[in-house]
């Protein structure tokens, strides 16, 4: 028997985040753009959720 060494690990992997405007989750690191507001970073699919955030940034962010 032999061991492989583990690729891809659940550790190795960037967090799942969700696009606030269309609700679908993504990893991180395939963000097309971010936008960060207080302490609270958000991750968008597309320029366009981040364009339609920034609209009215008050209906979509959290707390
Ligand atoms: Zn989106």
């Amino acid at each position: 028997m032999r061991f492989w060494p583990r690729k891809g690990d659940l550790t190795d992997r960037p967090p799942l985040v969700t696009c606030p405007i269309c609700n679908m989750t993504f990893r991180s690191d395939k963000a097309a753009a971010t936008a960060k507001r207080g302490s609270w970073i958000y991750y968008f699919c597309t320029e366009a959720c981040l364009r339609q955030f920034e609209e009215d940034p008050a209906r979509y962010a959290k707390g």
